[in-house]
């Protein structure tokens, strides 16, 4: 297996070039995030992540999680010594509020870090992720004696934190959630119910847990209008934040998956024994508001998943393709060569490369937007941000974890049979990968909440306001005089997209199955559009370093032929994606269901 090396050039490139972090620096609240500074985190994160993350990750998978007979959850060699030098080292807490022992650094910084842990292990990662998650919630809806008591310990990582809203019956519809939740005379709360497949719902690497608990009040309102959110602490914790007894809480069962073996995801059962004691978060029935602000947050995590798992797929099928002699060169004759000569390889080697850019890119320009929506001045200026990352967030999640998934397929192709036997490891990354487009809403339901509540219910302002953004990068491109095939590719791309767009749009009242019918189509649409986008920016900022005569040539130029050969190979897939908008829903309303 090859050594994780960080891609702090292509990182940096795309912080500086694309995703305006100096811009995000001069924001109120963003001074520290220097460059020197910037440049020594990463740093430092891609040492954390080659030099404890990546050497655990393949015992995590072998060793995987235990339920031993005493309800305690084991994790496997070397996850306690990772977290707590994580933890101490202040990672967990780097884009959280200074306020509650966080370092106050832009998301912007935040995403590049968090691809590196994703990249070399993502089962570790899942831990972190709930906790910085949870923190978001908590910061927009917790009181203030909340806050006090439960943000530090959550921002530093000294307690863990769970997500808990998956039940057996209620999976993405969270309207059939069971769980109660009934009103104690103390104003405290005893909570009744059973959720699965809850990520770190049960572990000893931290002396206490907060399980934050989707709950329906007694008298509350059917649907997802009548679910309320609690904190429910494994420990109960005393007003001075010392702990006391445990809780009503026990986990019953451990998965066992295909995939983050090292993550133990659990059956948690609350109240078997008169009620699990929990608070009330926020306003009654106003839960799922505030689950939705930490599943923003953990969607955008898992999006970065895809982009982490696909990055460090890419180096080993790279790596590979290089050592692995086979057959002979296809125009000199030659014997003896690694198969990165054969055409074959060297498209999906490129292909590669070109879709973990575009993640790259287009994920932290998104990062970008949270912290302008957060902390610009204009208002103005914070609301067209705050749009745009509504907007793609579920593409952000949807299409890069999809992405994710087809990029750790292509690496294992280029291993051949090597990549079917688990010893190189790439096999490990083809499993752990698989959940990412299923977890934190599938891509069925993304597509869903892009077409209807991000498109359909706005009417598509938002969209056409990017697309206006979409079209300038091509007018630009087109007055670059060697970009101008870059600049067709991606004009194609945007008419695809703005004529599904149209259609949806005009259909979207009277004939919804059809429109939905093309549901992840589109959002595969948007998310190629963006892709692209996000490449011909890179060519054209490495043109005009070029031009300045600034940096490596041999790079920079790569960075022009890699848009070409996105918008040659992977653009024109956009228009065959409009069609399938257009075309599905007709198709599958033909198609008799008991002919099945
Ligand atoms: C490893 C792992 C970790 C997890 N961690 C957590 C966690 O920490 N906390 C937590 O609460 N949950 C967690 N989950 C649960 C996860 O979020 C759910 O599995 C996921 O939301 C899908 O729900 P489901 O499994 O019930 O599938 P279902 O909802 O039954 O979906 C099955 C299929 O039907 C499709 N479908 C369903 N409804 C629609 C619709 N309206 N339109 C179109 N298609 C639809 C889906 O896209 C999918 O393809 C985890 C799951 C796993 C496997």
């Amino acid at each position: 297996m090859i050594d994780y090396v960080a891609p702090l050039r292509d990182m940096q490139f795309i912080l500086s070039e694309l995703a305006g972090i100096d811009e995000i620096a001069a924001l109120p609240g963003c001074e520290d995030a220097t460059p020197d500074l910037v440049a020594a985190i990463l740093e430092e994160a891609g040492k954390f992540a080659a030099g404890v993350l990546a050497p655990i990750n393949r015992q995590g998978d072998e060793q995987g999680c235990r339920l031993e007979e005493d309800g305690r959850v084991t994790t496997p060699d070397g996850w306690q010594q990772a977290y707590d030098q994580f933890r101490e080292s202040g990672w967990l807490g780097l884009a959280l509020p200074a306020e509650f022992g966080g370092q106050g650094m832009p998301k912007l910084v935040a995403t590049p870090v968090s691809e590196m842990w994703c990249a070399t292990n993502m089962a570790f990662n899942m831990l972190p992720i709930l906790n910085q998650g949870q923190a978001e919630a908590l910061l927009i809806a917790a009181s203030d004696e909340q806050k006090a008591l439960y943000l530090p310990k959550v921002v530093s990582g000294e307690w863990g934190a769970t997500m808990n809203l998956t039940e057996p019956q209620a999976g993405s519809d969270l309207a059939a959630t069971r769980t109660r939740a009934e009103p104690q005379a103390d104003g405290s709360y005893r909570l009744f119910g059973q959720k699965i497949f809850i990520s770190y719902g049960e572990h000893e690497l931290t002396p206490n847990i907060v399980h934050l608990v989707l709950a329906r009040l007694p008298d509350a309102p059917a649907g997802v209008k009548g679910l309320s959110l609690f904190i429910v602490p494994k420990y109960l914790v005393d007003a001075d934040g010392s702990l006391g007894s445990k809780n009503d809480v026990r986990c019953i069962s451990i998965e066992h998956k295909m995939g983050i073996h090292g993550s133990p995801t659990c059956t948690l059962s609350f109240g078997d024994a008169g009620g699990a004691i929990g608070h009330l978060v926020g306003q009654p029935n106003r839960g799922l508001e505030t689950m939705f602000v930490m599943m923003n947050e953990a969607r955008f995590g898992v999006g970065v998943q895809g982009l982490g798992l696909a990055d460090r797929a890419y180096q080993f099928a790279l790596a590979y393709a290089r050592d692995r002699v086979q057959g002979r060169d296809v125009v000199s004759g030659e014997s003896g060569k690694p198969i990165i000569h054969h055409p074959d390889v060297k498209r999906m080697v490129l292909s590669m490369r070109a879709r973990v850019m575009a993640m790259r890119a287009l994920l932290y320009t998104a990062a970008g937007w949270f912290d302008l929506a957060h902390r610009h001045p204009d208002a103005e200026v914070a609301g067209k941000y705050r749009r745009y990352v509504d907007l793609l967030m579920p593409v952000a999640k949807g299409w890069c974890t999809e992405v994710g998934n087809d990029v750790c397929d292509d690496a294992l192709q280029i291993f051949g049979g090597m990549g079917f036997v688990e010893e190189t490891g790439i096999a490990q990354y083809f499993r752990d990968a698989r959940i990412i487009t299923i977890y934190e809403g599938t891509t069925g339901i993304q597509a869903n909440d892009l077409i209807g509540r991000k498109i359909l219910r706005e009417n598509g302002e938002t969209l056409r306001e990017l697309i206006v953004d979409l079209r300038a990068v091509v007018a630009t491109l087109k007055q670059d005089g060697e970009l101008g095939d870059v600049g067709d590719g991606l004009a194609d791309a945007i008419d695809a997209l703005e004529s599904a767009a149209d259609w949806m749009l005009a259909n979207g009242k009277e004939q919804l199955a059809d429109v939905l019918a093309g549901a992840v189509p589109f959002l595969y649409l948007l998310g190629t559009v963006c892709g692209g986008w996000q490449l011909a920016r890179m060519a054209l900022a490495a043109r005009s370093r070029l031009a300045a005569g600034e940096g490596d040539e041999a790079y920079l130029g790569s960075l022009v032929e890699l848009a070409r050969f996105y918008m040659a190979t992977i653009g024109p897939q956009a228009l065959a994606h409009a069609e399938t908008v257009r075309e599905a829903g007709g198709a599958l309303t033909r198609f008799d269901l008991s002919q099945l």
